[in-house]
């Protein structure tokens, strides 16, 4: 009896969002849900998935009909029983289709490539078809005459052929129905191979043939390296400086031969994991004591991990990992930003070696598949990378870690915009793993719920090696300007900068805007330069002297007159990072200073060998906007600057000052961390403000003690969810005629929920980006259900015009 299977079709239009019955063939009886296959829709093939099955009886009838699957993408299932549930978890909760949620999972936006392909309309009179073709010019007969022989042919087969006729071409002959266009699936998978190279001749002929090899050093080695080994990998020749034109050298002389193998399955097990070297402190130790026992009960458990900076929670992370590994299950290890966490990805590979795979957002289609295709087939156990990589395919979980989870990063600021935290939860809990959350800064939300109990809080409290957390000066500016001193950097600031040179050591500082002046004005008239597509100001940058929009990254030459009065009084105010840097080049001529923001980490990266030339100690003074703050643990810092502590206080934000204690802690947190004593500066003009008391003292509980006080009285979260609703368009009046349309609609129902409550309609402060008018509602409630179901019963989820963020991390 035939089977029936449900897809979810990959489509990218949100306005379709229903799965669509396909008859499995005969052919691919092996079918089953999870499996990425290939379907006919409309007069296209797309990627699907199927989601269930089920039996087709005589009573079936459908609305439609039937097509069969045409091909399958994979040779397993790709989505797990406990990968499909996430998925359909994330479309209901964040209000997005499953195709979109399903996509999260897989590399790339789909697994096929559709391309055109054309054909001759066949039974055409020859007579009538000949006087046709008379009529139009020469490439469309040369084109016809050429698919009469070759077809089908695909689009890109004809463009290399006929250039830039092509197109021109195929339309003449489409528009006087001599071809046919239809689309043909071309697969991006492909299965992994891996090249070896191996002797062609004995060992003992080997042995001889080694004595004749004299003046080509390079040969001999590789041939005694195979007279060891047997067999060695392309990918391993450069450990050994051997190059490929060595290999073929051997391999045109007949003595060795080039073998391709399918990537073994399970080649982990035969790796053995590397023992410990690590002693680990008391701390640590009761630490990891609490939750290895959890993992071996292979029930789903979530800790918080509040340790200090420089306490050892990567130790911990990397523990944990081990104990899991033990039970040959996976591990998912979730970073902010792969770029600017080297150090742990180090220390993994250091301990774990080939069972790491590490996903970098600047991995090819291609390498993701593969990445995720080991993962899949257990020959890999641990996977490293940012927010996407909650999504790999571990067949077998045991574990999630997710380091510095406060971090912003870990939200998606796109469609869907699922937080990482969430779905890692989601998905730990439906395979029974643990989720291990770690973080000098804890979120509010997610201290919150650990004092509620959802979550096992452990504690580190000291630093490794009894080095001390700095100490912390605070600088009113405000005093500053009142002693006539007009630098971004203070007296204090720069007496420690001074101190810290003068003993070689060496210092970061932070400042969290990029460019060189932060805005252009015209002294005569008043006028601020600002983007024509966006309602923000330009930024100078004196590298180019041009003015960049931040936000559209539209540009244009600096202005010498003012385009508004013709006055030449142009000034430039607010200090960038590379003011900064031209400023401390005035101070300390002699230091060497390297910065590193945006604009000086373009190339792929860029961080890393940043990050790396300055712990060799090849320069003095890091600075840059807030990746200089993140993570690294560099012994011989000892000074930490922060330029304006203000910058994120002031935005209208109610987490803005969570995020200015957070910021303000990990940066003084990368001073001191080894046996000399670190200091840190910060300048600001509110130093009486708690968030900047309390990370004077590194004192989270006192931070968290105020902050929640604040959020219950307003009501904001953890008392409250939230959900943002932007309308967006061209025309400003549209936009808010629309928004204020949908509060109405919203609002009808509110008289019977007390709980909720729908702020705005309001222009979004930057009010125009790229050419697009935003208006925000915001809807804050006790419980969101019931104006979700409002939201989706409206349709707005599926509208163009409207974008909804389900507890968005910036309600600006
Ligand atoms: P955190 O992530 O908490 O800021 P790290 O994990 O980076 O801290 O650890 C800080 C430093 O202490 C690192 O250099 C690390 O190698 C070292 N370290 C961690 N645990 C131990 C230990 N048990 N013994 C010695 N050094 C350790
Ligand atoms: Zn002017
Ligand atoms: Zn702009």
């Amino acid at each position: 009896m035939n089977r029936i299977a449900q897809v979810c079709v990959n489509l990218p239009a949100r306005n379709i969002d229903k799965v669509f019955s396909y008859a499995i063939p005969e052919t691919l009886h092996f079918l089953d849900i999870g499996w990425r296959v290939v379907v006919p829709f409309g007069n296209r093939t797309y990627e699907g998935f199927i989601v269930a099955l089920s039996a087709l009886s005589e009573e079936t009838s459908f609305e439609y009909e039937v097509k069969p699957i045409m091909d399958v993408l994979d040779s397993q299932a790709w989505f797990s029983d406990s990968m499909l549930q996430t998925a359909k978890w994330i479309s209901e909760y964040y209000l997005c289709t499953l195709a979109e949620a399903m996509r999260l999972f897989i590399p790339g936006k789909t697994g096929i490539k559709s391309e055109k392909q054309f054909g001759i309309i066949s039974g055409l009179e020859q007579a009538a078809m000949e006087q046709i073709l008379s009529r139009l010019p020469p490439q469309p007969q040369a084109v016809y005459d050429y698919l009469k022989k070759h077809e089908p042919v695909v689009l890109s087969k004809l463009k290399k052929v006929f250039g830039d006729y092509t197109e021109a071409a195929l339309n003449d002959l489409l528009a006087n129905k001599l071809i046919v266009c239809t689309t043909t699936a071309k697969k991006r998978s492909v299965p992994q191979f891996t090249t070896s190279v191996r002797l062609a001749i004995l060992p003992a002929e080997a042995e001889i043939y080694l004595e004749t090899l004299v003046g080509k050093p390079a040969q001999k080695r590789l041939v005694a390296l195979l007279l060891q080994k047997e067999e060695v990998k392309y990918s391993d020749l450069s450990t050994w400086q051997i190059t490929r034109d060595t290999v073929n050298r051997l391999v045109k002389a007949g003595v060795a031969e080039n073998v391709k193998q399918q990537v073994l399955r399970n080649s982990y097990s035969g790796m053995g994991l590397r023992e410990q070297t690590v002693r680990l402190t008391p701390e640590q130790q009761q630490t990891i004591d609490r939750i290895i026992p959890t993992i071996d009960e292979q029930q789903y458990r979530s800790f918080l991990l509040h340790g200090i900076t420089g306490s050892g929670k990567t130790q911990i992370y990397i523990e944990a990992v081990a104990a899991v590994r033990q039970q040959d299950r996976q591990a998912i290890v979730l970073v902010p930003e792969i770029a600017l966490t080297g150090q742990i990805v180090s220390r993994f590979k250091e301990r774990f070696g080939e069972d790491v795979v590490v996903m970098h957002s600047k991995l090819s289609i291609g390498e993701r598949h593969d990445a995720w295709q080991r993962l899949q087939e257990e020959s890999a156990g641990i996977v490293i990378g940012a927010r996407s990589a909650v999504f790999s395919p571990v067949t077998r979980l045991g574990i999630i870690v997710i380091d510095e989870e406060h971090e912003f990063t870990y939200k998606q600021e796109e469609q869907p915009h699922y937080h990482t935290r969430q779905v890692a939860a989601k998905r730990a809990e439906l395979e029974g793993a643990v989720l291990l959350l770690g973080s000098a800064t804890p979120s509010v939300e997610t201290y919150y719920e650990a004092q509620q109990g959802r979550h096992i809080l452990l504690t580190l409290n000291k630093r490794i090696d009894h080095s001390l957390l700095p100490e912390v000066q605070i600088v009113d500016m405000r005093e500053e300007l009142a002693q006539g001193r007009r630098s971004v950097i203070s007296a204090p600031l720069q007496q420690l900068l001074a101190d810290t040179l003068q003993r070689q050591e060496q210092a970061i500082i932070l400042l969290n805007r990029r460019g060189y002046a932060t805005f252009v004005l015209c002294r005569e008239c008043g006028h601020i330069i600002k983007c024509k597509h966006c309602s923000v100001s330009m930024v100078y940058h004196n590298s180019s002297n041009m003015l960049r929009c931040h936000y559209c990254q539209a540009s244009c030459p600096a202005p010498d007159i003012c385009p508004v009065c013709a006055s030449r009084y142009i000034r430039y105010f607010g200090t960038g990072t590379q003011k900064l840097e031209e400023e401390l080049g005035k101070i300390f001529p002699q230091a060497r200073v390297i910065r590193m923001d945006q604009d000086s980490t373009g190339r792929k990266m860029a961080h890393d060998r940043i990050i790396t030339s300055f712990s060799r100690g090849e320069y003095d003074i890091l600075l840059g906007t807030q990746m200089v703050a993140k993570g690294h643990d560099i012994k011989n810092v000892t000074a930490v600057g922060i330029i304006s502590a203000d910058s994120a206080l002031n935005l209208p934000d109610f987490r803005s000052a969570e995020r200015t204690f957070s910021l303000l802690t990990q940066a003084a947190g990368r001073a001191g961390r080894g046996d000399k004593a670190g200091q840190v500066v910060i300048q600001t003009y509110n130093p009486e403000h708690y968030a900047i008391m309390a990370s004077s003292s590194h004192n989270y509980e006192v931070f968290y003690r105020q902050e929640i006080e604040a959020r219950k009285s307003l009501q904001y979260p953890p008392f409250s969810e939230l959900l943002k609703l932007t309308v967006f368009s061209s025309d400003e009046n549209q936009a808010r005629s629309q928004a204020e349309h949908i509060a109405r609609q919203l609002g009808k129902e509110l008289p019977y929920d007390r709980q909720t409550e729908i702020i705005g309609p309001f222009a979004a402060p930057i009010a125009k980006i790229n050419n697009s008018y935003r208006v925000n509602i915001l809807i804050k409630s006790k419980e969101l259900a019931n104006i979700k179901s409002q939201i989706v019963e409206l349709k707005l989820n599926s509208r163009n015009d409207v974008l909804l963020d389900i507890e968005p991390l910036n309600i600006l």
